[in-house]
């Protein structure tokens, strides 16, 4: 059966990164019919932090993610959370051992070098094996000396091959990965025993995770061939490594780039499925044509081995259009009924609605809706439908709109508004007839000054829907109070 897992260590926030190792797990397990398993990788007690945890969960649930095991939930291979299975990394060291596949090193680093340098290499090379073969009276000697073994792994003298599903063939040539520390002096294992063994006891087919983790792959091939032979494992699973995320000069996209904690994007208002499908195309597409999908979508056309290796570019135009897609897209009255949460807090409208403001709302959202990414921008796009009289002028738009002949613009349309019928078709017609044929000007010029007045900015919803639900009276004393 197809398993695939995500295994976060609790630290720092919720990054794309993270996330999209999540989304791709998450989505081949649910494209293919598998399993997906969630478990925290939290045995460095320094770093790891309930905090992280939280917000971790919070941003997978927003975005609508799902597993089938894990520490919220259990399952038939928990504890799902490292730091509860220490006796389980005990009981594997202890078999590791005394099947040869690992060993105790006494060597210090300082030794290692000195060795290195005698020889004339390169001192910083890396550990040398030279604890492979002690003899039983060594380690004695060594214990006797008060020294405390590290223990390592045994790597094989030959080369290490894997077929990933992103990157294809992948080859280790031999002796160029030095045995390796699996648990420290005092018995504590280190990631690079637990995330195997876990994978292995948990029955991972298929192992996803970021491109930067590369080195480690054939020290943990190695792992699992060893716990294949001693009984405690199934195959050597398939590997599928990520590519990198990069920001606009192509560096990899820190981990504290301000864009990349995804829980600011709840914030925002913008909706999960457009911040999920923007996560989506970070390494892969659903076709070469478009951008937008559904989940379902991606959940039906996903497949690890149709993720591009090159680095994946963080694109903040593409997400605003994917997101802006999303939000079109939503039903109006779903819309409203997110929106009016984020317009009671602003202030904007009272905790029951009123008639006259669901009037404002049914017909002002789904103009609204067209101009946006997210529940923030609409909330401030809508603000001056629901504020008297008193509309507060955004200070650029007023700089950049009320001057030249704006003053003579608004005495136009003033004199013009106040006999019409107040319909759109009939505001429409009082201001082209006294702005673009009367005064003879372009209509941007022309409405730019009225949109400013009535609206505060130069972006709003449509002008004359806009100036038929303020009504009259509101529209004409922010023309009057622009003027003044
Ligand atoms: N706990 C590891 C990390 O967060 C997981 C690595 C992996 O997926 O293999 O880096």
């Amino acid at each position: 059966k197809l398993r695939t897992r995500f295994c976060p260590s609790p630290t720092g926030t919720p990054h794309v990164g993270l996330v999209r190792t999540c989304l791709f797990s998450w989505g081949y397990a649910r494209a293919k019919g598998g399993e997906f398993v969630f478990r925290i990788e939290d045995t460095d007690a320094a770093r790891d932090s309930e905090e992280s945890y939280e917000q971790l969960l919070e941003a997978l649930l927003w975005l609508g993610m799902s597993w089938d095991e894990g520490p919220d939930i259990g399952g038939p291979y928990a504890p799902y959370r490292q730091s509860q299975r220490l006796d389980v990394y005990a009981d594997v060291i202890a078999k590791l051992l005394a099947g040869g596949y690992a060993y105790e090193a006494f060597s210090t680093n300082e030794e290692v070098e000195a060795r290195h340098r005698a020889a004339g290499r390169d001192p910083k090379i890396g550990y040398d094996n030279f604890d492979r073969d002690l003899t039983e009276d060594q380690k004695a000697a060594f214990r006797a000396e008060g020294r405390k073994p590290v223990y390592r792994m045994r790597m094989p003298d030959e080369d290490i091959a894997f077929q990933d599903a992103v990157r294809g063939e992948v080859t280790t040539p031999a002796g160029t990965v030095p045995d390796y520390v699996i648990a420290r002096g005092d018995g504590s294992p280190l990631y690079t025993l637990t995330n195997p063994v876990d994978d292995a006891l948990m029955k991972v087919t298929v192992v996803t995770r970021g491109e930067d983790l590369m080195p480690s792959t054939p020290r943990q091939i190695v792992m699992w061939r060893a716990l294949v032979e001693l009984g405690l494992a199934d195959a050597v699973p398939e590997y599928a490594h990520l590519p990198l995320i990069v920001d606009e000069r192509g560096k990899k996209m820190s981990k504290r780039d301000p864009r990349s904690n995804l829980l600011q994007y709840k914030e925002a208002g913008y909706l999960p499925e457009g911040v999920l499908n923007y996560v989506a195309t970070l390494g892969w597409s659903i076709s070469g044509d478009r951008d937008t999908f559904t989940v379902a979508e991606f959940l039906q056309a996903f497949d690890l081995h149709d993720v591009k290796s090159n680095p994946a570019r963080f694109d903040e135009r593409k997400f605003e259009a994917i997101c802006s897609d999303h939000f079109r897209a939503v039903d109006p009255a779903e819309l409203t009924g997110l929106l009016v949460p984020r317009l009671q807090a602003a202030g904007l409208v009272g905790a029951e609605v009123t008639d006259a403001e669901r009037h404002v709302l049914d017909v002002a959202v789904p103009l609204v809706q067209e101009r946006c990414a997210n529940l923030g921008q609409a909330v401030e796009m809508l603000r001056f439908l629901f504020c008297g009289t008193e509309v507060e002028l955004d200070e650029d738009s007023a700089k950049k709109t009320f001057k030249d002949d704006a003053g003579q613009v608004l005495d136009a349309a003033i004199a013009a508004l106040e006999g019409a019928e107040w319909t759109v078709p009939a505001i429409e017609e009082a201001l082209k007839g006294a702005l673009v044929d009367g005064l003879g000007l372009k209509p941007r010029k022309a409405f730019g000054p009225v949109r400013v007045a009535v609206s505060g900015k130069t972006v709003s919803p449509p002008l004359y829907e806009s100036m038929e639900l303020l009504g009259r009276e509101t529209s004409l004393a922010r023309l009057r109070s622009a003027r003044a």
